[in-house]
This record gives structure tokens, C-alpha cells and sequence, in this order.
């Protein structure tokens, strides 16, 4: 199928052109139609498959087709919300909105959390027809009377297992409240769990099912690798493996912001030029290094899942998964970010003795075995990290970061294991499951800890925003 084919009017197919697609992806092909007639679609996709334009383009011709004219001297109300988890997010998409409505008079504006409001607040002022948002600062300028939903045609609710993952359901359901019962609402998400499809069964009507790549299924145009490595030898592979020429850019993903840090310190220290971005970089930080990795400036990008969520980026040549995630989707995700858009795409996991389990429920997940490479420093410690001491409660208020510090420090002195061979049978029980030292908060992971902890991990996990 063609996008001339698609109904779209020629301002969209020109802007189009000018983005250089030469042919819609499957979920565009399939809901474009349907936003086209007014239908309301749950959407189950991830980023990666072109799911924004599959949105964005019909949206922007509804917004224009029924255009209203407003009374001279009455400020444009907000017609179309899309509300997404991140920054980075809400960004992509804002820029995928002027590029594809490039050619239309209809304005858009974006407004996230961690920036000072006020630029936000006079760009709404001005009156704009597409509103792309966080949900906590939409929430903020909502409650400050500057921003009415009142009027709104279209809400898109984007990453809707990621809203949930990430603690912000109170304040999307606090956005849904603020809608008219009637509009088109169109849903996505990567993955439905049963909370999710409740939300979504909740606020859609009779919604079209659009169901493209599922996860599973997009990974296997990745070429999946994985290195068995002790935690102590993680960094010097990294810096073996970046010096390999076939590495172009990397995205480099850790499971902690503490982690990200340090692994982009240490290649600097290695003479690799190397960023950081996470939820406790200022976004003007975490925007200048992405511009620096999109630019070609620095070849590696060092970054934990939430930070790196949606990240669109370029013919990016390899993922390299540092730790391992437990939340096996995430996996998915992460790898998500190479082989876009038909390119090819290399993932590379490191793989500890601690994380054997994480691989082993990612391999069942993606329904494979992930093919092994044996590097300079094949694994030699097959036992699991003993727990780290726990500094008594009367020692003063907690150092931030002090634990993960104390928790990296631990490995270095491990107890060299009896067996000096590689695992090629993959030892089978190697997990010490409780003793694995848990992620740091907010970095979209689930350790065994107590609700409560879950619940202080939901609440940082938003300050990412
Ligand atoms: P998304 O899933 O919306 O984040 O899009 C992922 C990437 O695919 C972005 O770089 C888009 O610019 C690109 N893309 C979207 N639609 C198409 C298309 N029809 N043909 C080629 N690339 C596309």
C-alpha cells in the first residue's frame, strides 16, 4: 500500500514525502483508516514501528477537515491531548507533529515536567490545536487554570503500560476526568496487562483492535548476542567491545542512574567519549547529550530504561544491555532501539552469574536461545553476590546512592569461584533470588522488596518525569 492511497489530503502526503517514508508501516496502514473515520482504537504497539505518524498524520487532517472557526479575539482551544510518560517522549512526538503538519495551519505546543513553566505557559497562551504532555506538569498547569480540556476532540493516551509501570495511573485517570465524554480516544501501549486493558476498556468506546509486531516478533529481525562475563570484567569489555570498528554508535543501557554514571565515567577513562542520561540529569543536560549521540559528537550513550524510553534514534548500530534487566519486557524494549525502520540492528547483553535467571526469562519471552559470544573475558565466578551488609539504622540519614556504591564495591572482592571454565551448560539454579542487590528506585524495576519500598520506587521512579 501506498500513503496516496490512504485517504490522507495532499499537505500530509507532502510533508510525508518530505520525511522520506515511501510506504506506511503495518500499524499506520491499519489505523490510520480508522482515526480517518472517527473510530476509537486500542492500539498494541511499540515505539519503533511507526506508531507516532500512525496517530499524528490522521489526527492533524481530522484537526484540519473540521476546522472551526473561532470567533476573532478567542483564544484557539486545545482540540487534540497526547499524553505520554516522558520527556524525551512528549519531545519526539511534539517534533513529529511539526513535520508532519508542516504544511497545515494548526499549531501544537509541548509541555513535561523538570523546566522552568513559564516558556510552556505563553507558548498555550498564544492558543495551540494539538497539545503534547506528561501527565504531572499537565496536571500542575490544569490546576493553575491554564490549560482546558473542555473543549478537546481527540485524546491519544501513548505508552499506556509505561504510565501504569511508572506510578502515574492517579494522575491520568486526574486527566481523564478533565475530558468531554464525547471525543475519539485513541490508546496505545507495547504491552496489555490486565491493568492496562481495564484502563483502556474504561475510557474507550467500542474501540477498533489494532495489534502489529507484538514484541516478540519485532526482535527477531535483531541479530541478539550475549557475552558471559563476570560484573568485575563488565567494564573492560565495554571498552573492548566499543573499540571493535563494526560498533558505530551504542546506546548502552544500565539498570541504575548511579551505574549509568559510572560506566560513562570509567570510558572516559578509557579514552571513550561517552554521556550519560537519566532521570537525575536537568533535561537541558540529558537533551544536550542526546543531540551530541544524534550528531554523531559521541559515540556512546549511556542510559537507564526509563530515560531511554522512546528514544528515537537513527541508525543506531548496537544496544549494549550492561545489565541485565528483570523485567524481561523491558529487554525487548531496550533492543527496540536498533534495527529501526528495516535497518539493521545489533544487541549485545552482558551476562553475569547473578543475572543467569534474567536471561533465561528473557530467552523464554522471546521464545529463543540468545547465541553466545565468547569474549577476552569469558566468565570465571559462578557463585551469586553475597548480600551487602546493612549499615545499622541509628547511622544518620542515608547517603544518596551511598548503597549502590557500597553494592558495586562488593564485587570486585568476590570470592574467585573454583570452576575457571566458561558456563557452557549455563549453570542451572544460579540465582540467589532476595540477595541480588536491588535497582535503584525509579528505574522501572521490581525488586522482591515490601509494597512500601514498591511504593517509595513508584514515587522517585516519577521524578523521572
Ligand atoms: P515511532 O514508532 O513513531 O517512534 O517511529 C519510529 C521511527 O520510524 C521514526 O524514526 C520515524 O521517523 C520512522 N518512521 C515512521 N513511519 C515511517 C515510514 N512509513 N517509513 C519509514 N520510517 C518511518
Amino acid at each position: 500500500m501506498k500513503f496516496q492511497e490512504m485517504q490522507l489530503i495532499s499537505p500530509l502526503l507532502e510533508a510525508v514525502e518530505e520525511v522520506g517514508y515511501q510506504e506506511p508501516t503495518p500499524i499506520q496502514e491499519a489505523t490510520i483508516p480508522l482515526v480517518l473515520e472517527g473510530k476509537d482504537v486500542l492500539g498494541c504497539a511499540q515505539t519503533g514501528t511507526g506508531k507516532t505518524a500512525a496517530f499524528a498524520l490522521p489526527i492533524l487532517q481530522r484537526l484540519f477537515t473540521m476546522s472551526k472557526v473561532e470567533a476573532r479575539g478567542v483564544k484557539r482551544p486545545i482540540r487534540a491531548l497526547i499524553l505520554t510518560p516522558t520527556r524525551e517522549l512528549a519531545l519526539q512526538i511534539f517534533e513529529s507533529f511539526e513535520d508532519y503538519g508542516s504544511k497545515l495551519p494548526l499549531s501544537s505546543c509541548v509541555v513535561f515536567g523538570g523546566v522552568k513553566q513559564n516558556p510552556q505557559v505563553s507558548a498555550l497562551q498564544k492558543g495551540v490545536d494539538i497539545l503534547v504532555a506528561t501527565p504531572g506538569r499537565l496536571n500542575d498547569l490544569i490546576d493553575q487554570g491554564f490549560i482546558h480540556l473542555d473543549k478537546l476532540e481527540i485524546f491519544v493516551l501513548d505508552e499506556a503500560d509505561r504510565m501504569l509501570d511508572m506510578g502515574f495511573i492517579h494522575d491520568v485517570r486526574r486527566v481523564i476526568r478533565q475530558l468531554p465524554q464525547k471525543r475519539q480516544t485513541l490508546f496505545f501501549s507495547a504491552t496489555m496487562p490486565r491493568e492496562v486493558e481495564r484502563l483502556a476498556m474504561s475510557i474507550l468506546r467500542e474501540p477498533e483492535n489494532v495489534k502489529v509486531d507484538p514484541p516478540t516478533s519485532t526482535v527477531d529481525a535483531i541479530n541478539q548476542k550475549v557475552y558471559f562475563v563476570d560484573k568485575v570484567n563488565k567494564r573492560k569489555l565495554l571498552a573492548w567491545l566499543l573499540e571493535q570498528p563494526e560498533v558505530v554508535s551504542a546506546l548502552v543501557f544500565t539498570r541504575t542512574k548511579h551505574g549509568a554514571d559510572r560506566v560513562a565515567r570509567d570510558l572516559k577513562r578509557d579514552g571513550i567519549e561517552a554521556a550519560a542520561i537519566h532521570g537525575d540529569k536537568t533535561q537541558g543536560a540529558r537533551q544536550n547529550a542526546l543531540n551530541r549521540f544524534k550528531n554523531g559528537e559521541i559515540g556512546v550513550l549511556v542510559a537507564t530504561d526509563i530515560a531511554a524510553r522512546g528514544i528515537d534514534i537513527a541508525e543506531l548500530s548496537h544496544v549494549i544491555n550492561y545489565d541485565l534487566p528483570e523485567e524481561s519486557e523491558l529487554y525487548i524494549h531496550r533492543i527496540g532501539r536498533t534495527g529501526r525502520a528495516g535497518l539493521e540492528g545489533d544487541a549485545i547483553s552482558f551476562c553475569c552469574y547473578d543475572e543467569m535467571e534474567n536471561l533465561r526469562n528473557i530467552e523464554a519471552l522471546i521464545g529463543k536461545t540468545i547465541e553466545e559470544l565468547v569474549g577476552p573475558w569469558p566468565m570465571e565466578v559462578f557463585t551469586s553476590t553475597p548480600p551487602a551488609p546493612r549499615p545499622p539504622r541509628s547511622s544518620g540519614p542515608r547517603q544518596r546512592g551511598s548503597s549502590s556504591s557500597r553494592r558495586e564495591g562488593s564485587s570486585g572482592s568476590r570470592r574467585r569461584s573454583e570452576t575457571a571454565s566458561r558456563p557452557a551448560d549455563r549453570p542451572a539454579d544460579s540465582r540467589n533470588s532476595g540477595q541480588r542487590p536491588a535497582p535503584e528506585a525509579g528505574e522501572g524495576q521490581e525488586g522482591s522488596g515490601s509494597s512500601s519500598r514498591r511504593r517509595r520506587r513508584r514515587r522517585k521512579a516519577k521524578k523521572e518525569i
